[in-house]
């Protein structure tokens, strides 16, 4: 059976980053909410646009959601899901869709996230994840062709992190209850991290 790797932590924490490397070495799905909206900013829904609540710093509701990951879940054989659950409503519907393997929480200070997510930037061509002062490409023409994103302005990313904490901290506090957590160090260098999570999931 294929891994089914669950990464939970606020934004920017790094998942993303993770993800990319996971979905690479154990050949299996990056599923994330963020990325597949990002890409339907303008999709009709019968509650409005998903850009409404993403320039908000607001979750889009559920409905939505779930019938992204849903779709994504029945395509996938093995996934590291990344972005979602982000309430509790969302991870009762994840734990009727499928089991996992681990659910792991990338635990980074407040000050940290911030530094980080105002200083992330996109290579809109690969997707490739940088940061202006932790991590900036060696080639000139992809430092050229790099963007930020609408949501990680200092205003943005404050109503991103309460929205966090509210919501999605619950859910962090849910999986730690029923015994399915495990914590790593998200403040640790990005090649650590990997590691750590990687014997994780090969213990599992
Ligand atoms: P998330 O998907 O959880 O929001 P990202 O993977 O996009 O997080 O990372 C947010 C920012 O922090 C990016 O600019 C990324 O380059 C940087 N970053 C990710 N992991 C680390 C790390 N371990 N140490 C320092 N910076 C990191
Ligand atoms: P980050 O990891 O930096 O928080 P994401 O790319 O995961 O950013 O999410 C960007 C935005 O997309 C969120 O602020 C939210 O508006 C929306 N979003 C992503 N995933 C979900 C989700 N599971 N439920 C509701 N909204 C979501």
């Amino acid at each position: 059976m294929s891994n089914r790797i669950l990464l939970l932590g606020a934004p920017g924490a790094g998942k993303g980053t993770q993800s990319k490397r996971l979905a690479e070495a154990y050949d299996i799905e990056h599923i994330t909410t963020g990325d597949a909206l990002r890409a339907n900013k303008d999709m009709e829904t019968e509650h409005g646009t998903p850009r409404e609540y993403m320039e908000a710093g607001d979750l889009v509701p559920d409905p939505v959601v779930n019938e992204i990951v849903d779709a994504a879940l029945s395509d996938a054989d093995g996934f590291v899901l990344d972005g979602y659950p982000r309430n509790l409503s969302q991870a009762e519907y994840l734990s009727e869709q499928t089991d996992l393997t681990a659910a792991i929480f990338l635990d980074v200070g407040e000050d940290e996230l911030v530094r980080r997510l105002t200083g992330r930037r996109m290579d809109p061509e690969t997707g490739d994840i940088y940061h202006t002062e932790f991590n900036m490409p060696d080639d000139e023409e992809v430092e050229e062709r790099l963007v930020q994103r609408d949501d990680d302005t200092e205003e943005v990313v404050k109503d991103r992190l309460d929205t966090y904490y509210e919501n999605t901290e619950p859910v962090i506090e849910h999986y730690r209850e029923t015994g399915e957590l495990v914590e790593v160090d998200g403040e640790a260098h990005p090649d650590e991290v990997f590691e750590r999570i990687s014997e994780i999931v090969d213990d599992a």
